[in-house]
């Protein structure tokens, strides 16, 4: 194992804490014991809210430039240590190595992305005089930074997903706490590190580490806390909003996503992306391809060359760069999606591929003929399991397509223009990706769903939008009374 001494403590407003009792941290390949981290307490909690309140005038006083700066310098810390970066990600988590490089990048991307953005920040003039009795005023709004961010991060991005989070309350001008998931704290608290290392403010930032049904309720419902930023599962995310009160929520949520292979589509390409789009990550994946409605002219063909192509995926150590796929995040969740393999089975559904578990291993399974009462039709699976559905026609795969309570993304294989602008208006999905997979993504683009996917916005720029709010200014000019 290359990977050197992990930090064990967790970071509250600026100090490397340790404390007697502590959670095992396992990678779930073997269960073997990688390091264990501080369970804070709500004791502990409350005093990164304190700190935090400080480090919100310090955060709010920084000048740009200064922000710029330590984002810039915590990326360049990722980046010169990128590797140490890539097999913490790797060995607590469920990616590949490959998978887990490629999240580094993309984290060291968010932070870069979010320097410039900082510089981007901006309000406009608003024409006073629009009112009758208005005419001597002039004025504008600008944006000023909210305060205090929650965030509250899932297992799946251990790096990136928080970087979505503290990048743009740092670029604009907040304070954040994050209580990473459970089981996969380090990466975050790696983060904390390249922040520290790039001179940020004590109590700017904490990374408090614990079980979020212990210590999340104080820290969603301080009055102090003037946003929480959750990203995690539709079940999480609707306790967490009903507890929050009279503070702004952002939410990104699960999906089961669709994507629609029409006849005239691209068959290679789009096999290739949906395949990748289904198990990337061990399918535990928020834009993961769950359920593909491929038109009946191309099903028979599609399907058996989807299976080719499933037959050559490798499943094993995931710190092998020759791995495609490794362990599910516990063996608690790979018996979880076998429950629902099976349960479908059982209802009448045919196994094309996989079904297999061995520990927190699940084979990347292929499913038709889901009657439409399964679990698995409706739920998110968040496992490598994907649902192939063979359709009449057009109309039909879109009415489909949206007929479940999520909507993130969504993706469509077509050569024709008419079907795929049809397909952008008709499908009740926060984006959507045209001769791609539901699971295309880049750091800048607003991300975010709409039914029980969420609400709200991230991508840095958008995340800002959330994460500041307007103030106006109006002069009132005795000069243009006389005018
Ligand atoms: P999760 O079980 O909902 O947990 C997410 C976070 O919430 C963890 O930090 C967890 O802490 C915390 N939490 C749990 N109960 C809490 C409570 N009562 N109060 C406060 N915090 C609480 O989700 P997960 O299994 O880690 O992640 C998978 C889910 O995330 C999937 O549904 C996936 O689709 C979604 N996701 C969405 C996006 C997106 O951008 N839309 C991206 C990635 C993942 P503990 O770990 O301590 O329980």
């Amino acid at each position: 194992m290359k990977t050197e001494v992990l930090s064990m403590k967790m970071f509250l407003a600026g100090e490397w804490i340790s404390k007697e009792e502590s959670i095992a941290v396992l990678n779930p390949q073997d269960d073997s014991f990688i390091t264990s981290v501080p369970a804070a307490s709500a004791e502990d909690m409350l005093i990164a809210i304190e700190q935090a309140k400080e480090g919100a005038q310090i955060a709010a006083s920084m000048p740009v430039h200064q922000r710029i700066s330590i984002l810039n310098k915590a990326a360049n810390y990722i980046n010169e240590n990128s590797e140490k970066y890539a097999e913490t990600i790797a060995l607590e988590g469920s990616k590949t190595i490959l998978q887990a490089r490629a999240e580094v990048k993309r984290c060291i991307q968010t932070l870069q992305i979010s320097a410039e953005e900082a510089r981007r920040i901006h309000g406009e003039t608003i024409p006073f005089d629009q009112g009758e009795g208005s005419e001597d005023r002039l004025g504008y709004y600008y944006r000023f930074p909210i305060g205090i961010i929650a965030a509250i991060t899932p297992f799946n991005d251990p790096l990136n997903l928080v970087a979505h989070k503290v990048g743009p309350a740092i670029a604009s001008g907040n304070a954040i706490i994050v209580k990473p998931a459970t089981v996969t704290p380090l990466s975050a608290l790696l983060l904390a590190e390249a922040f520290e290392a790039a001179g940020l403010p004590p109590k700017v930032i904490s990374v408090i580490t614990g079980h979020g049904g212990e210590i999340g309720d104080i820290l969603i419902t301080h009055p102090a806390i003037r946003m929480v930023s959750f990203t995690g599962g539709l079940e999480t995310g609707e306790k967490i909003a009903h507890k929050a009160g009279l503070k702004k929520i952002s939410m990104e949520l699960g999906s089961n996503s669709p994507v629609i292979i029409l006849k005239d589509a691209d068959l290679p390409g789009a096999v290739e992306a949906t395949v990748s789009g289904a198990f990337y990550a061990v399918g535990q994946n928020c834009l993961g391809v769950q359920r593909v409605y491929i038109e009946q002219d191309i099903y028979d063909e599609f399907c058996s060359e989807f299976i080719v192509r499933v037959r050559q995926y490798r499943v094993g150590d995931k710190m092998l760069e020759t791995t495609d796929m490794g362990p599910m995040i516990s063996e608690k969740e790979a018996m979880r999606v076998e429950k629902w393999v099976n349960e479908a089975v059982d209802k009448g559904a045919t196994l094309l591929i996989g079904g297999k578990r061995e520990g927190a291993f699940y084979s990347p399974t292929v499913l038709t003929d889901v009657p439409a009462d399964c679990t698995i039709a409706q739920q998110e699976i968040f496992g490598p399991v994907v649902l192939l559905y063979p359709v009449d026609d057009f109309s039909s795969a879109i009415e489909k397509s949206n007929d479940v309570d999520y909507g993130l993304q969504a993706g469509i294989f077509t050569r024709d223009i008419e079907k795929a602008f049809e397909a952008i208006e008709k499908m009740n999905v926060g984006g959507i990706m045209i001769n791609d997979s539901s699971d295309y993504r880049i750091d800048g683009m607003p991300f975010g769903g709409v039914k029980g996917s969420g609400l709200g916005r991230e991508g840095v720029k958008y995340a800002i939008q959330e994460m500041t709010e307007p103030k106006v200014v109006s002069f009132k000019l005795n000069y243009k009374k006389s005018m």
